[in-house]
């Protein structure tokens, strides 16, 4: 049950309170009619005097109320006005057949046919047909006319099968004169032509008719079917109405009531692409083919050979423009050489022109160089701010990206947020390295999305003919290799480097050597204290995994991290982390100090249903409370699945574990994030802290941060603190907690209880 009007009845929604009760009393009039006519039926009251006088007044008095209904939309709502009024005009001279009736002809011994209400009940015809066209034509300004022909093929389908069922029925008990006969056909043959024109219009709306029309739809049905049942009695010389028949006449018109406040959907555009366009069509026309087949063994209303016949011509019409369709499309497509959202050249144009240059330089003994251009942190933007604002900066780039170069330079879209420049002139890596620092100024006017100001960044790989390589693919992959460099050391553009270029070889060897390393219990973790800015006490501990490879050393976090992310491994290393962690902390706890440890986590962990259980298990086997554990996550790892994430983040929350937004101020739009998320901490990313003592604009995001974080009531951490100065101004400025070098290096836990037993270093202030 819709809980209320505006469910059942969306464009009621714009009413005032009176106009409501008014359109209420209206449906609930027509609904307490079917309801009650439906129930005497049920009960066996269907012949009572009740069920009689509800049937005849009753019912016209629901025409009327319908008609209300529709001409009230057609009034208070200027959308569609024109069809709705057609629509209610239509219902109550409908009405009014049903009143003439009662009150005069009904009464007589030997109602004339026709007769005026005949008149009046079949002017509903001409006025649902105005209707509908209209009601379509409002709809569809641009409708390919494959798509009428479907709808014409619809309907021409429906008609010869529904005069192969209905006609002979009502020819063979028809019986008096030829214009009663003509009478009591015209009524079958509105109807068929009422349906037809429905499911047209369902088929010309790719079968999705959305709420106004599969509402009207039903409409129309019901009432043709109320009409077919009543002239099959009437045809029996029966004109006395029946329940069955009022109750499908009822129902249509209300069904009609109904679709006029619904919100009308819009044209939807079949698809053309594919080859299932053809299997609507393709079923009327079979359908018509075994009718064509059947009425040479029988006789079937002179209606149904001309309509089969059009059915099938207007098929074959059909099919061939389908196939001219499939074909142009299928050519533009091929032809196509412009990407849609950018209107720069797509990576078909790209890789022709990157071919021809390679070719000329070839020829001329000279150099080009091609360029990869990568959107830094485009996922984030998409994720945030929705694929609309990722289109429109896309959209936003071309321009840029192109003001840097000169015209014989083509910049293309090569896909997602990937960009490539081929440059043909004789060029040098200099000149190469100059292009990509264009490219950059040309970024460094942040872009204005959906209001927002964004700085956008981005990475360049270059690659160079024949320096690098002679064949297109081959400068392609290579470009792409230097654009990985320059994402992994987060220099803005990198030059393909054949030496680094082991790195791919590497990365499995690493990623199989972690593998083993996490299985062997061979990967360690520091500690680094987290202290109170104002009386340097250290509060907790924030466990960094340590890895010393056997053959090369010890290998930092920043390394090794990203390949458990990319091999699957990141939940081992969090497990592994977390145990090693914990262990330490029920050590320390037991000896007396009331300190947390904080490990990090990764996107695996935070989309993982299993982790807060793994938590609290491993929680519950340290015999820790949940307070000693505070969970460290970045903005990147709550982006990938947000609603899945905040939903284990609850959890976590819930079950008394802390959680630490890391890294903060590096993202797209960390003060979101810190409103939405469940955090209790937040950690100032060290780029800021650093910068803090010389930069402005970094003291300014700190202080800011502190103060936003308090009204929030959230503990503000800063991270990467290396020097007393820092320090003393963090404290002056209300920052909890500080983390870094000037307290202490990570260190293995043995040294930590130095670090405990230490003297408190006092006030800062
Ligand atoms: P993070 O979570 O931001 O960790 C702090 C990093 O800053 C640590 O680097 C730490 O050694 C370093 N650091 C601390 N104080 C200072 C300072 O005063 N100055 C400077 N310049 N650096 C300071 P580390 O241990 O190399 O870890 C790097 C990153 O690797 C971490 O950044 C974290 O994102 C990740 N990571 C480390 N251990 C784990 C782990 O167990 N699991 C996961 N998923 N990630 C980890
Ligand atoms: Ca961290
Ligand atoms: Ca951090």
């Amino acid at each position: 049950m819709p809980r209320s009007l505006t469910d059942f009845v969306p464009l009621s929604r714009s009413l005032t309170r009176w106009q409501r009760h008014a359109l209420t009393a209206g449906l609930g009039f027509m609904g307490l009619t079917i309801a009650v006519l439906v129930a005497a039926v049920v009960v066996g009251a269907g012949d009572s005097p009740f069920a009689g006088w509800l049937r005849t007044w009753g019912t016209s008095a629901c025409y009327m109320v319908a008609a209300a209904v529709v001409a009230f939309r057609a009034w208070v709502l200027p959308l569609t006005r024109g069809p709705w009024i057609t629509i209610a005009v239509g219902t109550s001279i409908y009405g009014l057949g049903n009143v003439v009736w009662e009150l005069w002809l009904g009464k007589l011994d030997n109602p004339p046919i026709p007769s005026l209400a005949d008149g009046l009940w079949l002017s509903l015809y001409p006025a649902a047909y105005l209707g509908i066209l209209w009601l379509v034509r409002t709809e569809w300004q641009h409708v390919k006319v494959t798509v009428w022909i479907d709808g014409l093929i619809a309907g021409l389908g429906v008609a010869a099968i529904g005069s192969a069922i209905v006609f002979p029925r009502v020819l063979e008990t028809a019986s008096g004169d030829t214009v009663a006969v003509v009478t009591n056909l015209a009524y079958p043959v509105c109807d068929l032509l009422l349906a037809a024109l429905v499911t047209g219009v369902f088929a010309i709306r790719g079968w999705r008719p959305g709420r106004v029309w599969a509402l009207l739809g039903a409409g129309f049905l019901s009432l043709t079917l109320a009409d077919s049942i009543y002239l099959l009695q009437v045809a029996a010389g029966n004109f006395e109405s029946t329940n069955v028949a009022n109750i499908f006449f009822l129902a249509g018109v209300s069904l009609i009531a109904v679709a006029a406040w619904q919100p009308q959907s819009g044209a939807v555009r079949p698809k053309l692409e594919s080859w299932s366009v053809f299997l609507v069509p393709s079923m009327f026309v079979a359908a018509a083919v075994v009718l064509l087949a059947f009425e040479q063994f029988d006789d079937l209303a002179a209606t149904v050979r001309p309509l089969c016949l059009l059915t099938i011509i207007a098929g074959f019409g059909r099919t061939v423009m389908s196939f001219r369709d499939l074909r142009t499309l299928a050519e533009t497509r091929a032809l196509a050489l412009t990407d849609d959202l950018t209107g720069l050249p797509n990576r078909r144009h790209f890789m022709q022109r990157l071919g021809t240059v390679i070719d000329e330089a070839e020829a001329e003994n000279a150099t080009c160089a091609l360029l990869l251009i990568d959107v830094d942190q485009f996922k984030e933007l998409n994720d945030t701010l929705g694929h609309a604002a990722g289109d429109e900066l896309l959209r936003q780039l071309g321009p840029r990206l192109r003001s840097a170069l000169r015209t014989s330079d083509t910049l293309a879209r090569l896909g997602g947020d990937e960009f490539g420049i081929v440059i043909p002139f004789p060029t040098s890596e200099d000149a190469a390295r100059g292009v990509a620092d264009k490219v950059h100024v040309s970024l460094a006017d942040p872009f204005s999305i959906q209001g927002l100001r964004l700085q956008v960044n981005v990475s360049i790989g270059i690659s160079l003919f024949p320096d690098h390589g002679r064949r297109d693919l081959e400068l392609l992959r290579f470009a792409d290799v230097a654009l990985y460099d320059a994402k992994r050391t987060r220099s803005r553009s990198a030059v393909y480097d054949q030496s680094r270029d082991t790195h791919s070889r590497e990365h499995l060897t690493l990623a199989n050597e972690l593998k083993e390393a996490l299985t062997r219990g061979a990967l360690n973790v520091h500690f680094q204290p987290k202290a109170d800015a104002t009386t340097g006490q250290i509060l907790g501990l924030e466990a960094l995994a340590r890895w010393d490879h056997p053959s090369r050393g010890p290998i930092t976090p920043c390394t090794f991290v990203p390949v458990a992310e990319h091999s699957g491994l990141s939940r081992d290393l969090t497990t592994r982390v977390l145990n090693l962690a914990l262990e330490q902390c029920s050590v320390w706890r037991r000896a007396g100090y009331d300190l947390h440890v904080a490990v990090n986590v990764t996107v695996a962990d935070l989309v993982d249903i299993d982790f807060p259980e793994q938590i609290a298990g491993a929680l519950a086997r340290h015999r820790l409370p949940p307070e000693a554990l505070v969970i460290e996550i970045t903005e990147g790892s709550v982006l990938s699945d947000p609603e899945r994430t905040r939903g284990i983040l609850s959890q976590l929350k819930e079950a008394g574990v802390g959680l630490s937004l890391d890294d903060f101020g590096t993202g797209y739009s960390s003060l979101t994030h810190l409103r939405a998320l469940p955090v209790d901490e937040v950690k100032i990313d060290r780029s800021f802290v650093r910068e803090m003592a010389t930069e402005t604009k970094d003291r300014a995001i700190v202080l800011a941060t502190i103060r936003l974080a308090e009204t929030l009531g959230i503990r503000v951490v800063a991270e990467g603190v290396e020097d007393e100065e820092t320090w003393q101004r963090l404290a002056a400025a209300d920052c909890h907690l500080i983390q870094g070098y000037v307290l202490s290096r990570p260190v293995p836990a043995a040294d930590v209880h130095a670090l405990l037993a230490a003297p408190v270093v006092g006030d800062r202030v």
